[in-house]
């Protein structure tokens, strides 16, 4: 069924021009989303030509020469060129297109214009007619009611007339003829018309109508055909399956396949092949040690008191290294054996290869079997390192621990590297507390304790043992029999008598600082036990005199008896007496023998020689009591030292009782003891019943006489002038650090900071320095000399005279710093005698050399004291 046939109706026509407008639209769609494409496919091809000439910076330099992979990939990138060359020829073929579109739609354009002016003009003659037809038929009506009143007319005339003539008659038949006339003129005319009218009508409905529509289909499926044709050749230069391309992707295909591993290196290796390397030596550089004498060798480990825990800490870890690479080793065969481990450990296919897993599990094969190797090889290093510390260990004897030092250097390395262990000691202490002497150590060890005390052996000043326990009854009689040294002991002599812990016994020092132990071991044969910390736990230490000074660590066995390298006993006291009967070398290879106990020295007290009373003052290391000594009664100062603080502060403190034990001066505080055994560690000193220098002034500031603080200088001076005679810096005088007995007596205290030398260099930081007080060169140079004390001396004057004030009130440490380097002195405080201002001034010299020493400083005050009495 055509268009003439089937679009005949009104609808149809207009319908088939709405339909005409819709494919023009759709062709205007087309057009402009085919400009589009060939636009991306030439922005994609500048695209494409921008990769590949990224692609082609490849180092063309002689590296990659003979590279199969790097020429492979060259050609991939020209072959990417030209697929970006033939996208941009394709894109300029889709805009062509896009004109071939454009002429099409414009074609279309015309012949619906042609269309609907040929369809309206055969149209319109039929509508004429038909017009027409209408026209005629409304003429004839009229003319056939004037033809039928003028005949009624002419026949009344006529019968009216009686000779059928007369002008009347005529008259009005000759309107009646006329109107008769026009009648049939009008009916031939209608006739006529509606004649024509049928046979336009008709060839409209047969020929005309069904003509054009034949032909508009026609053009319109001629239109469709040009419109696909079009549509092909678009799709066409879309085509990303065509010829072109696919050779090219041929050719890419070609070249990514010539690559192959086994001829990539070929060339390469060719050029740089050589002969196998000669393996590197690592030799111990002996120069590092040849002006070290005997205790390190080359290529030799160091097995002592110093290293010892930390090779049993490396032989632990490393042995669980090894352990390790065992185990990832099984378990790596048993994974790779499909849970079944091969009896010589070796990697066996499964046989579960699909083929195109071949090639995967080929990799995976290998990389495991690299794999095993490389963790064969780490067990392989660190069996070495295990059996190397091993036999070091085994060389030395685990229980000996030769000292790492000639002298006793080796606890002053221990106590050191403990010390300075700040916030390892600082943790542990909140736990473990390792600064709390072994004692305290022993003392949470209920059992330990029990047997220090059950079995304590001391030594005695009698020749027979005393009877021991039951328990250790049996070896008594040996002790007993070995004692062949009474005589040259003196009145010295060992008994198992009493049953002391091991704090209680005479030879027993406790904690005491190694400066101290060192003092004491005077002779070959001298011995002591004392304890300290090593690596957060509590050691006893037995130190003999013996060519040099030795340091043994008491061995715990796994029993929880004590050894050195003989046999094991229950208790501290009990080994320490059967090596001091025996005569047998601690060690075989020290040789140290024990030949006569140390015992405390007068002002090594024990702690419970001392009853704390009520709290004075609070000095940085702790509280500072007033107690009484149990033995004399005596009132006395104690300072005590936090059980919390790490254990290089506490040795800190201590440092001021080893200083204040050598002096012996009205104006230094006395020094009575310090007590080291257990916790809290403390000092104690005479009872200064005045306190602080400072808070004295300060309390007594309306009451006190110009002679008074005159005087008070001169005691400070004679204190420092003491200090000076014996090489000592205290680094922190200052009025707070004076005590002030009721006498107005001032007494130096506080040697926290003190050092015996002529000069000390402050290396460290200087946080907590005294700044106002401290002298410039200390400041700057961290250079302490007596004469550093002397500046602080000008302020303490300057403190007295001010009664307690703050130096360089109102000004930051840094500020009052800042001002003294440009000269800048304190003024004299109110009613300060003249010469004792000028003395100031001399003391804060910005030269040191220029100070007066406390010689001259005391004579001046003594002379202008001497003549103040004598004035009054
Ligand atoms: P630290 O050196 O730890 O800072 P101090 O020596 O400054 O401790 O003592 C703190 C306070 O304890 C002093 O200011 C003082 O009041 C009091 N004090 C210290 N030693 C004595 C003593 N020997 N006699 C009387 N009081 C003392």
């Amino acid at each position: 069924m055509g268009f003439s046939s089937a679009l005949q109706s009104r609808a149809a026509h207009e319908a088939l021009i709405v339909r005409q407008d819709a494919e023009l639209r759709l062709m205007e769609t087309m057009k402009r989303s085919i400009q589009m494409k060939a636009k991306c496919d030439k922005e994609y091809a500048i695209s494409l030509t921008a990769v590949a000439q990224q692609g082609l910076k490849i180092d063309r330099a002689d590296e990659m020469q003979g590279s199969l992979i790097s020429k492979s990939w060259r050609s991939y990138m020209d072959e990417l060129d030209h697929q970006a060359k033939q996208f941009k020829f394709n894109a300029e073929q889709l805009e062509v297109v896009c004109d071939k579109l454009t002429h099409l739609s414009q074609d279309k354009r015309k012949a619906r214009k042609a269309y609907q002016e040929e369809h309206a003009k055969i149209a319109a003659r039929l509508n004429h007619l038909t017009d027409e037809v209408v026209r005629k038929k409304s003429e004839y009506q009229k003319h056939l009611e004037g033809y039928k009143a003028l005949r009624t007319r002419f026949e009344e005339n006529y019968i009216k007339a009686p000779s059928r003539s007369g002008r009347k008659l005529d008259d009005v038949r000759d309107k009646y003829q006329k109107a008769c006339r026009k009648l049939h003129l009008t009916h031939n005319e209608y006739v006529l018309s509606i004649t024509e009218a049928i046979e336009v009508e008709k060839d409209f409905r047969n020929v005309l109508l069904p003509g054009l529509l034949e032909h508009q289909q026609s053009v319109q499926e001629s239109f469709i055909l040009l419109w696909r044709n079009i549509l092909q050749e678009a799709a066409q230069y879309g085509d990303l399956t065509a010829d072109k391309y696919k050779e090219i992707q041929k050719r890419i295909d070609t070249v990514i396949g010539s690559i192959n591993p086994t001829e990539e290196y070929g060339e390469f290796t060719e050029k740089y092949k050589t002969s196998p390397t000669t393996p590197l030596l690592f030799q111990f550089d002996e120069t590092l040690i040849q002006d070290i004498p005997g205790k390190l060798q080359s290529s030799t480990l160091t097995v002592d008191n110093l290293t010892v825990d930390w090779l049993r800490n490396r032989l632990q870890e490393l042995e669980g290294a090894v352990r390790d690479c065992q185990e990832k080793q099984m378990k790596m065969i048993e994974h790779v054996n499909g849970g079944s481990p091969v009896a010589n450990g070796s990697i066996i296919s499964n046989g579960s290869n699909t083929s195109n897993g071949i090639q995967s599990n080929k990799d995976s094969l290998c990389r495991q079997s690299k794999d095993l190797n490389a963790l064969r090889c780490q067990e392989k290093q660190k069996q070495k390192l295990v059996d190397m510390i091993k036999c070091a260990l085994n060389e030395v004897g685990c229980e000996e621990l030769p000292s790492g030092c000639d002298d006793d250097l080796t606890l002053e390395q221990n106590f050191i590297e403990n010390g300075y262990n700040n916030e390892q000691q600082q943790r542990s202490n909140s736990t473990s507390s390792p600064g709390l002497g072994i004692m305290n150590e022993l003392m949470r060890r209920g059992g330990v304790l029990t047997l220090l005390r059950g079995r304590g052996r001391h030594f005695k000043r009698k020749s027979t043992p005393q009877p021991a326990t039951p328990m250790t009854r049996s070896r008594q009689g040996r002790f007993n029999k070995l004692q062949p040294r009474s005589q040259s002991l003196g009145s010295l002599s060992i008994s198992l008598s009493t049953n002391r812990p091991l704090y209680e016994e005479e030879w027993f020092h406790g904690v005491l600082p190694r400066e101290e132990v060192v003092r004491l071991l005077n002779n070959d044969g001298d011995f002591l036990v004392r304890e300290t910390i090593r690596n957060e736990e509590s050691q006893i230490v037995l130190s003999v005199c013996w060519n040099g000074h030795k340091h043994f660590i008491v061995q715990t066995t796994g029993e929880g008896n004590f050894r050195f390298e003989g046999p094991p006993f229950a208790s501290i006291q009990e080994l320490i007496m059967h090596q001091y009967h025996s005569e047998l070398p601690v060690t075989v290879k020290s040789g140290a023998i024990l030949r006569r106990p140390v015992c405390r020295e007068r002002w090594e007290l024990s702690n419970d020689d001392v009853v704390l009373l009520e709290r004075i003052g609070r000095g940085n290391f702790g509280d500072v009591y007033k107690a009484k000594l149990k033995s004399t009664k005596l009132d006395v100062a104690v300072k005590t030292c936090r059980m919390t603080l790490p254990d290089e502060q506490k040795r800190k403190f201590l440092q001021e009782g080893r200083i204040l034990k050598q002096y012996d001066h009205p104006n230094i505080v006395k020094l009575i003891g310090i007590c080291v055994q257990k916790q809290p560690i403390m000092i104690v000193m005479e009872l200064v019943l005045g306190g602080s220098l400072l808070t004295y002034l300060r309390k007594n500031s309306n009451g006190l006489t110009t002679r008074q603080q005159m005087g008070m200088c001169r005691d400070a001076a004679a204190g420092m002038r003491y200090l000076e005679s014996k090489n000592c810096i205290h680094r922190d005088l200052a009025a707070r650090n004076c005590l002030v007995d009721l006498e107005h007596s001032v007494k130096i205290s506080d040697f926290g900071m003190s050092r015996e030398e002529e000069e000390y260099i402050v290396s460290d930081g200087m946080k907590q320095i005294p700044v106002k007080w401290t002298a410039p060169e200390a400041l700057n140079f961290g250079k302490y000399t007596s004469l550093c004390d002397v500046w602080s001396y000008g302020i303490l004057m300057w403190e007295i005279f001010s009664k307690g004030d703050t130096p360089y009130s109102g000004m930051t440490n840094s500020r009052a710093r800042e001002r003294i380097d440009t000269g800048y002195r304190m003024p004299t405080p109110k009613s300060t005698p003249e010469e004792m201002y000028r003395l100031m001034l001399q003391c804060w010299a910005a030269d040191a050399e220029s100070r007066p020493h406390f010689d001259e400083i005391y004579n001046v005050v003594d002379a202008l004291i001497l003549r103040l009495d004598n004035s009054h």
